[in-house]
């Protein structure tokens, strides 16, 4: 071992400072872990960055960088709280240029997981291996290992067993996994970013232009999708791109912010984003951009959260100004229909726009039986009209004018709601689309649930889905837009809670059958009782009347 062995860059923190640092829980998921070894590795200026996961993360997460290593000495220290090369004193709190500076992650997630970690720095010949679990040092010992870092994490929570209870399933927390990857793949484009999940490479992503990295990741967007950003005040600066409401991905949920190239949440500024968007998009979809705010250092404060994902700025009403107006210049090339006044508006008279009338919320359902028996001895009498309307009279002396679109809709909204199991029906032309690798890991978590109510897909080499089947019944030129709905939850950052009933409304949508209608006296009869079984047999999903009662009166005023 070379007497450089010996040299130090870690440091534990004077309580002074670690007193300023708020306290807190760093690692909550594997996500968590993964960012934080993602930010390290960044840190030391690796230029590859290699993640592979397996099970979500749960059985092992793993970054390896070809960074500046650590030496033998800073290898254990580096487990240590508050150990860090990054910062050295409160002052540092105020300049900083790191992702990393409170010394604590590897601290934490050495506390709730087995740990090894291999690295060496490109001066040296050996490297050095560690091995940490649940807090204690189980080796330290020299090693050939590659210049850069491995850390590798196994058995997350195994000692934690309310965290390990609040783990999702392996899917689910792999597309945080990828949601956290993706978050520093934006941020770093000019670096090499792998991903790899039990065994297999999901993305990988070559050194680009900040374009080129957003269109790898979103294969569903094109150039002309997507607009430039730029703008710089002597306070701070602002660069990167913004998608066309037009071509916004319809269940979008999340835009990017960077500040000085690290991922934030700051709900006031995307606030103030949103409201431009907001005469352009349907109110529960967000605008997609990627913006990249640089600002002195100083006058940033990450230290919020444990995490580091908020800040305080010191100008925060200016910086809302300038980003409200740099997109409304951007999006004045839309070719959407603007409001007269929109561009001259200042930001905080742009109201929301008078929301589409609110569609009731979705009925508490009982299962609508679709093929009952047919009621002895109550034949109906009918008249079908125009291949669409039925003249219905019913046992009870009752007519009923009666739209079978609307009707069939209703049907089959309820069945889906209802969860009933539904026969899938094989399509002979497959529906077929380019998705994302978060969408491609949403859809595979819902894949059993889907396919119990007729829904086959399929995900091909993890960017393209393939819809095989429907429910059986529905028209098979529906499957197109049906699995475009499926996209569009899929897209979502967190599944919507009515993600059941917004695929069931587009299944009524599309999945009926469309007039001209044929009808023998038993559909009919099917037909009726199904519609009386259903929870609002008067309106359509959506919102179309279906029936009316030829009443004595009714008749009389269609005549005065
Ligand atoms: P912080 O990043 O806040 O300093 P960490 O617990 O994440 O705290 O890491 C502690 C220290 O370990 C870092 O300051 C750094 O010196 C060293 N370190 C961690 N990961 C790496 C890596 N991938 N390459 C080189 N050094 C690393
Ligand atoms: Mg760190």
């Amino acid at each position: 071992m070379t007497i450089s062995g010996l040299e130090q860059r870690i440091r534990v923190l004077p309580e002074s400072v670690i007193n300023q640092i708020a306290a807190g829980e760093v690692v909550l998921r594997p996500a968590s872990a993964l960012k934080e070894l993602g930010d390290n590795a960044i840190d030391a200026e690796a230029q590859h960055l290699s993640f592979w996961t397996q099970a979500g993360g749960k059985a092992l997460i793993q970054v390896t960088d070809d960074g500046i290593g650590m030496s033998p000495i800073d290898a254990e220290l580096c487990f240590e709280r508050h150990a860090t090369s990054k910062i050295s004193q409160a002052q540092d709190l105020y300049s900083l240029s790191t992702k990393g500076f409170r010394g604590e992650a590897l601290a934490s997630i050495a506390a709730v997981a087995e740990v090894e970690l291999f690295t060496r720095r490109p001066t040296d010949e050996i490297g050095t291996h560690v091995v940490i679990a649940f807090g204690k040092k189980r080796l330290s010992e020299p090693v050939r290992c590659a210049v850069g870092t491995t850390v590798i994490v196994r058995k997350l929570f195994h000692r934690v067993p309310v965290r390990r209870k609040s783990l999702r399933s392996d899917l689910t927390e792999h597309r945080h996994n990828l949601q956290e990857f993706f978050r520093l793949a934006y941020a770093h484009p000019e670096r090499h970013f792998s991903f790899y999940h039990n065994g297999q490479l999901v993305i990988d992503l070559p050194p680009a232009s900040l374009l080129e990295r957003i269109l790898a990741i979103h294969p569903e967007l094109s150039e002309e999708a997507v607009i430039a950003l730029a703008e710089e005040t002597p306070l701070f600066s602002v660069q990167g791109y913004a998608v066309l409401p037009e071509f916004t991905p319809p269940g979008n949920r999340e835009g990017f912010l960077f500040i000085n190239s690290r991922y934030i949440r700051h709900p006031g500024i995307q606030h103030a984003i949103s409201q431009v968007y907001r005469p352009l998009l349907p109110p529960e979809v967000r605008p997609l951009y990627w913006v990249f705010l640089e600002v002195p250092p100083s006058q940033v404060d990450v230290n919020v959260t444990p995490s580091k994902t908020e800040a305080r700025l010191v100008h925060e009403v200016e910086i809302r100004k300038m980003l409200s107006s740099v997109f409304r210049q951007a999006l004045a090339k839309s070719k959407l229909a603007l409001p007269a006044d929109w561009l001259s508006r200042p930001s905080a008279v742009l109201e929301v726009p008078p929301a589409a009338p609110a569609t009731p919320a979705p009925p508490r359902i009982t299962a609508p039986a679709l093929d009952l028996p047919l009621s002895e001895g109550t034949a109906l009498q009918y008249l079908l009209l125009q291949g669409r309307f039925l003249v219905l009279n019913t046992s009870e002396g009752e007519s009923w004018l009666i739209d079978l679109l609307g009707a069939h809709e209703r049907i089959l909204y309820e069945r889906y709601l209802c969860q009933q199991e539904v026969l899938p029906q094989g399509l002979l032309f497959p529906a077929l689309a380019s998705a994302s690798p978060l969408q491609c890991a949403r859809i595979a978590e819902l894949k059993p649930i889907l396919q119990a109510q007729g829904l086959e897909v399929e995900i091909r080499e993890g960017k393209e889905i393939v819809l095989h089947a429907i429910p059986a019944g529905l028209r098979p030129a529906g499957a197109g837009p049906i699995l475009e709905a499926l996209l569009e939850v899929a897209a979502a950052e967190t599944l919507p809670p009515d993600w059941r009933e917004r695929m069931a409304r587009h299944i009524a949508r599309y999945g009926a059958l469309r007039p001209p209608y044929t009808l023998t006296p038993e559909a009919v009869q099917t037909l009726w009782q199904s519609l009386l079984a259903c929870e609002e047999p008067n309106y359509s999903p959506s919102g179309r009347r279906i029936r009316f009662l030829l009443s004595a009166e009714a008749l009389e005023r269609l005549f005065t």
